[in-house]
């Protein structure tokens, strides 16, 4: 069904949509990159609002959030589309096609979400909630009306314009930002997208929500020890204690590298942790993923993979009184 699509202008019989920094120009019924706005007699319209493609109650740590309410369950929903085309998708199917969707209203998603036990609220992930954003507006201004006290969290690839970023920010609670590299051209060739306008919506989120940052580290494309530092570099100086989650890319989609190597991916986490408080490693086993006070290395919470224990209950270290990035 089609739905009004905000941030958009008319040009010579064109509609230029601003609602991510492609600015896609739109001839008269044609889609923009995304494949899910169209024009549509000189009107811009969605064509997956409310459309929701899959549904799961996750723990929080899986989106990855590791420093916001820590061992609580989270309703997870995507729908389809990106605005990206990463040749190594996880996700192709429901980011590049058209699977089988449900719709189901912005006031039914809520009700939902209040239907399942312990949970703390909706987190808009799968496909990219950027191109979903009437709808994850539309939810997340209505979950914070009728119910103050439950999170809105999103996993985005951060590729959006400052203006529906700033309207929409406010609503948030937490956010995990896919910052795919730190270098120009993998943006380009590898995701068809810019580096730019996602190191400014890292810097402009930080200063409303919970943040975190993950980057899949592709083997030989954008895990040089002097990329990894610069990543890393950037993140503190907007603020040390941004958890950053390095994530150990295997073949998928389009891309068929081996695996990134596993010493690749340690000597990446000491790397980022010379700049970094909070380092940790994704997609990789066995590895200590706890997390430590900064000051005095005291045990915080304990990690193994989906299973969680802490016995804090404000965001201070226990032993050494140190304030700790955690949102409990
Ligand atoms: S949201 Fe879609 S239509 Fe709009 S500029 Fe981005 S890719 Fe183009």
């Amino acid at each position: 069904m089609l739905s009004k699509a905000l941030y958009y202008q008319l040009h010579n019989g064109k509609l230029q949509c601003s609602l991510c920094p492609h600015n896609c120009l739109i001839d008269e019924d044609k889609f923009g990159i995304c494949a899910v706005r169209k024009h549509v007699n000189r009107e811009l319209m969605t064509i997956n609002y409310a459309e929701v493609t899959a549904m799961a109650s996750d723990p929080i740590e899986k989106k990855p959030l590791y420093h916001f309410k820590p061992g609580s369950s989270i309703l997870s929903v995507g729908s389809y589309g990106c605005n990206l085309s990463c040749r190594y998708c996880q996700n192709f199917r429901i980011a590049r096609g058209q699977p089988s969707s449900k719709r189901i209203s912005p006031v039914q998603l809520v009700q939902l979400s209040r239907s399942v036990e312990n949970n703390i609220g909706l987190a808009f992930t799968y496909n990219e909630p950027i191109i979903w954003y009437e709808y994850v507006r539309d939810t997340a201004r209505y979950l914070k009306e009728q119910y103050p006290d439950q999170s809105i969290v999103l996993v985005t690839n951060g590729f959006i314009q400052a203006t529906p970023w700033r309207q929409l920010l406010p609503y948030v609670d937490a956010l995990n930002i896919d910052l795919k590299a730190f270098n120009t051209s993998f943006y380009q060739k590898i995701c068809g997208g810019r580096l730019e306008p996602v190191l400014t919506a890292i810097e402009l989120a930080s200063q409303f929500c919970h943040l975190e940052v993950t980057t899949l580290l592709v083997n030989g494309l954008n895990d040089s020890e002097s990329e990894i530092a610069r990543l890393a570099a950037f993140l503190a100086e907007i603020d040390a204690d941004i958890p950053l989650h390095l994530s150990r890319y295997f073949p998928a989609y389009q891309l068929k590298k081996p695996a990134t190597k596993l010493a690749k991916m340690y000597q990446a986490r000491e790397i980022a942790s010379e700049y970094l408080n909070y380092v940790y490693l994704g997609n990789v086993a066995n590895v200590d993923n706890s997390t430590y006070c900064r000051q005095c290395d005291n045990l915080l919470v304990s990690r193994v993979n989906y299973r969680v224990e802490s016995n804090l209950t404000v965001p201070v270290c226990d032993q050494c009184g140190c304030r700790i990035n955690l949102v409990l």
